[in-house]
């Protein structure tokens, strides 16, 4: 059974997420962390924890979920998995870093291509990838139906959802995203996204204010 261990990191606050089971491996998902305080948090959880990590995934390629793919695929000998359509976007963030005052080296190596229906396996648990477009044209969410929850990355948010305004991004391609991607999920599905606090697709489908 998956366990899930979230980490915000960064001035721009992102989510990171580090799965693990009684395999003892470990997923690290988007690794935001920014500061080498940051990177050392993370670290010491897994070292603390008798962790070895076996897959480095990004939902997304924007700069804040990104900025610790270096260390972590360096510091675990790591291949990056990712949505092909990511790619550019990645070979933009540390343009964009310098935009927002944020410098930082991109990860440089090899990469694993995710799409539809691809499975992540971790000992006995699995996660699957539904392709979920339009906060950026590549953006992925990794769904776990035994343990009803989906790690989203920046599609749907607590009330609310990702912003469009990005190169990539298109506001009627997230709405449908949203709808025909997610919200066919079981209503208890918990949704783990890139920022701020996790929620419900039930309650997203009630209350949301953007796809009323
Ligand atoms: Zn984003
Ligand atoms: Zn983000």
């Amino acid at each position: 059974m998956f366990q899930i261990q979230s980490f915000t990191f960064s001035p721009i606050q992102e989510n990171t997420y580090l799965l693990f089971n009684e395999s003892k491996e470990c997923i690290i998902i988007d690794p935001g962390c920014y500061f080498d305080e940051e990177k050392e948090v993370l670290k010491t959880f897994i070292d603390q924890k008798g962790l070895t990590p076996v897959k480095l995934l990004n939902t997304h390629c924007h700069l804040d979920h990104v900025f610790g793919n270096k260390f972590v695929a360096e510091t675990y000998k790591l291949t990056l998995q990712l949505h092909e359509k990511e790619k550019a976007v990645l070979t933009f963030a540390p343009t964009s870093g310098l935009m927002y005052n944020m410098p930082f080296d991109n990860y440089a190596g090899d990469f694993i291509i995710l799409k539809e229906g691809d499975k992540i396996k971790l000992g006995d648990d699995e996660l699957v990838i539904i392709e979920a477009p339009g906060h950026s044209s590549g953006s992925i969410c990794f769904y776990c139906a035994k343990q009803n929850f989906v790690i989203g990355g920046d599609v749907l948010f607590y009330r609310s959802i990702g912003r469009t305004d990005l190169p990539g991004g298109d506001h009627q391609t997230l709405l449908n995203s949203i709808r025909q991607k997610l919200f066919v999920l079981p209503p208890q599905t918990v949704v783990y996204n890139g920022h701020g606090q996790s929620t419900l697709i039930g309650e997203e489908k009630k209350y949301n204010p953007y796809l009323k």
